[in-house]
């Protein structure tokens, strides 16, 4: 064999190939999880459908996987985020509305229409921009991102033959602070959202998001756009979460030492052990997606108990106490994600959320998609 064939075949198996046996870390995503939790939201939305929102690869956890396991399971409406995340599942949701959240930006018209996507419509310019068909309509009521703002309705409503080559398939809005019930803005939006609606030519409405469609049946609307809470990412973060688990990760522990009381570990030697100490370095950095701000502060699971994070979290290696652990042994898993510690408990300790924490995922992982 010749250097440049075995190099090829390295490569081929690291892009192409890698398996459970040669993975450093195991990303599990439970696809019959994601489908549960889309029946849930439906039974807590009855006044319309739950779309899946699948933007950012589905949260990070694999779009075209997530797209294709909710459309078996009935789900016929989707938002991504932009124009090329749509382009790339189109050919898994057939006969689906597929809306683009972003706009539509300037130039990608034929597209849309070629491959039977939505637009969302946030500005006048979108508006006459877009040839006439199907569309959703974007109404800001209090993000002050994109949708039509109160003077860009008012001209609308002025002059509402500027509307007449649409199908507004809905009118929509989207909520700024729906993960804390008692937040004001929520009443305000409904009240803004109302009155946008009352100055458009009837059409449905789409208002709630995952922590909206806990929010109260004034909330409801003919189509809710879930993303969250379908990754298991708890919408009422007051409460018990009621979804299920989706995300599993497990790491191999590559090393295993003991070191005398006085010994550093890790960069800039943040943490110094107080007792004779052992310590499980874990295949994980922050290249991973595991945050440098769980430093000192996060933790993994091993066997039912929780060992914690010590010292810096580096590029690719983390390291755990596991004084008192003699199972802990090289090549053994550690549980970084998962039933013991969900995506809200390490946003909490990392000091973001639990979105930030799936849409990092990094892209080095074995994955496994269960169905079952
Ligand atoms: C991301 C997004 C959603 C989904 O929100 P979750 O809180 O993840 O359910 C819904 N609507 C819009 C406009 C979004 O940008």
């Amino acid at each position: 064999m010749t250097v440049g064939r075995g190099h090829v075949s390295i490569l081929a198996r690291l892009v192409g190939e890698t398996s459970a046996e040669t993975a450093q870390a195991l990303l599990d995503v439970d696809l019959g999880a994601v489908v549960a939790n889309w029946r849930t939201l439906q039974a807590h939305h009855p006044s319309g459908p739950v779309a899946g929102v699948i933007k950012a690869d589905a949260y990070g956890l694999g779009a075209r996987q997530v797209a294709a396991a909710l459309h078996t399971a009935g789900c016929r409406h989707f938002f991504v985020a932009y124009l090329n995340e749509a382009l790339a599942v189109r050919d898994v949701v057939p006969n689906a509305m597929l809306a683009v959240l972003g706009g539509l930006m300037p130039g990608t018209e034929g597209a849309y229409a070629t491959h039977d996507l939505t637009p969302v419509l946030g500005s006048l310019d979108d508006i006459d921009r877009w040839r006439g068909g199907e569309a959703i309509l974007h109404v800001d009521t209090g993000m002050s991102r994109l949708g039509l703002d109160v003077r860009e309705l008012e001209a609308v409503a002025q002059n509402r033959s500027r509307l007449d080559r649409l199908h507004i398939r809905y009118v929509m809005s989207h909520l700024a602070a729906s993960e804390v019930p008692d937040d004001p803005s929520n009443a305000l939006q409904l009240q803004r959202f109302a009155a946008a609606r009352a100055m458009l030519p009837a059409a449905p409405g789409s208002l709630a998001n995952s922590s909206g469609i806990f929010l109260g049946p004034a909330f409801g609307s003919d189509l809710a756009r879930a993303g969250a809470a379908l990754y298991g990412i708890n919408p009422t973060p007051a409460h018990p979460n009621p979804m299920r688990p989706v995300v599993r990760l497990s790491v191999r522990v590559l090393a295993v030492r003991d070191i005398p009381a006085g010994a550093s570990v890790g960069y800039n030697a943040i943490w110094t052990a107080g007792r004779p100490s052992r310590i499980a370095t874990a295949a994980l950095g922050y290249a991973d997606g595991f945050h440098r701000s769980l430093s000192g502060r996060g933790s993994a699971w091993f066997d039912g108990t929780r060992v914690p994070l010590v010292g810096r979290v580096s590029m690719d290696l983390t390291t755990f106490d596991v004084t008192g652990h003699p199972r802990v042994q090289p090549g053994c898993w550690l549980e970084v994600l998962g039933p013991h510690l969900s995506p809200d408990d390490v946003a909490q300790a990392a000091g973001t959320n639990g979105y930030e924490v799936l849409t990092s995922l990094g892209r080095r992982f074995h994955v496994v998609y269960r169905t079952a």
